[in-house]
């Protein structure tokens, strides 16, 4: 997460998608030399607009310009007309980089086509979610910004005085201010027992969840930030002595599957999930490794090597999946590759999530929903261990993607994993 956001809400109360900035004192380069191709009519897919900043209830309304949220949080929601901005690239390839200047290192690629959302803007640049867990900037002078107004917004009114706003989702952070009672904030992310929220004074901050009643329904329709520290291994727990290597999927250059209709990397999602699943196996007293914490690349054979180095007790590969042909496909999927105990250990995640998303099973002869015995998949064939890859939901299908973003998908899904793994590892 930046610290990077100011001046949001007079952003997204004025930007409005008729103000994109013109001055533009140097040029920010073009990669592969693409004449830019403005995007004249760009029009954001429907489904896109159900993410992040607006609510995932907004989904119903989507097909007329005039957004209708309504939270389902009984009176706590002040109605305040605001604007949803979003923004796509003019060429074929732009940059996104970690700070508002072209002096500052690229972060990622965006794409003719991809739309990301606005958190803020400084000067000619905006500052966009890339992941759920990363923003970064994009010049304005090779992107073109969309709003689309919210008839009701996502401002929440503070049902507290004095609630302190912090620089970072703790109280060990700096405290910026007080917020008064009544005050009314725009909530943006979630971490732990803390929501990121952009206040009236043009600033952003964390504020403790309690001190507004952003209800569920609000708090899954955030981006997830960054999971807390993780807790310190309990030694007398239910799985002491146990070594469990934790694999979330792909990594810095490697994105996995890419959301099509949002510019969601399975690689931070697996991760998120990893991190939370992390926490409840240290909190059973296992002995956690992790091939990757953070956004990098690691190769299939070095992930491998860490689970039969460590004679791993049980190695889980976290993923999502992809189906483009059929966005009807959904639900959990575990592979398994050859050995009785990898068998059991697939089979006992899958029935934990099978009983945490209550699956439609009647209706889905698509898809799978056992174990899957597979020898195409390297870190399951090269692996000495009992060895499972879990893909949690499909980021092809609509729901599933809007879903992954959430907390309640992430817990879920690690606790089917956790539950799963105890259930195997205390045969
Ligand atoms: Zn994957």
């Amino acid at each position: 997460m930046h610290s990077m956001i100011q001046k949001t809400f007079a952003v997204l109360l004025t930007i409005a998608g008729i103000a994109v900035p013109t001055q533009s004192a140097s040029h920010e380069p073009v990669k592969e030399q693409a004449i830019p191709t403005p995007i004249l009519t760009q029009t954001i897919p429907a489904a896109l607009k159900t993410f992040s900043l607006s609510s995932k209830k907004a989904a119903k309304d989507l097909n007329s310009s005039n957004i209708s949220m309504n939270l389902a949080t009984k009176g706590s929601e002040h109605s305040l007309p605001t604007y949803t901005t979003w923004l796509s690239p003019t060429a074929s390839v732009v940059n996104i980089r970690t700070q508002p200047s072209t002096d500052t290192p690229v972060l990622k690629e965006a794409h003719a086509g991809e739309s990301y959302p606005v958190i803020s803007q400084k000067g000619s640049w905006y500052e966009v979610a890339v992941s759920p867990h990363q923003t970064g900037w994009i010049a304005g002078w090779v992107a073109n910004t969309q709003s689309f107004h919210a008839a009701d917004s996502l401002g929440t009114i503070l049902n507290k005085d004095n609630v302190p706003l912090f620089a970072g989702p703790g109280n060990e952070f700096k405290m910026i201010r007080r917020l008064s009672k009544n005050t009314i904030v725009q909530p943006l992310f979630v971490s732990g027992d803390y929501v990121k929220v952009l206040d009236q004074q043009e600033q952003s901050g964390w504020i403790p969840i309690d001190s507004a009643n952003f209800g569920k329904e609000t708090v899954d329709s955030l981006w997830f930030a960054d999971a807390a520290t993780p807790v310190q291994a309990s030694p007398d727990g239910l799985l002491a002595g146990k070594t469990i290597v934790i694999d979330p999927g792909h990594g810095g250059k490697d994105t996995g599957a890419i959301g099509k209709i949002q510019p969601i990397d399975e690689k931070d999602i697996n991760l998120a999930v990893a991190k939370v699943l992390q926490q409840k196996l240290l909190a059973a007293g296992a002995h956690v490794i992790m091939t990757r914490t953070t956004d990098v690349f690691v190769s299939l054979a070095d992930r491998v090597k860490i689970s039969n180095e460590n004679h791993a007790d049980a190695f889980i590969s976290i993923h999502q999946n992809m189906y483009p042909d059929n966005p009807q496909m959904h639900g959990t999927m575990t592979y398994y590759y050859e050995s009785q105990q990898s068998h059991i250990l697939a089979h006992d995640i899958e029935e934990q999530a099978l009983k945490q998303f209550s699956f439609d099973k009647s209706n889905d002869t698509a898809n799978l929903r056992t174990g899957v015995n597979n020898d195409e998949l390297y870190v399951l064939h090269h692996n000495t261990q009992p060895a499972t890859l879990v893909e949690g939901l499909f980021l092809s299908n609509p729901k599933e993607l809007a879903d992954s973003v959430t907390t309640d998908y992430q817990e879920k899904m690690a606790d089917s994993i956790y539950k799963g793994v105890v259930q195997f590892l205390l045969k």
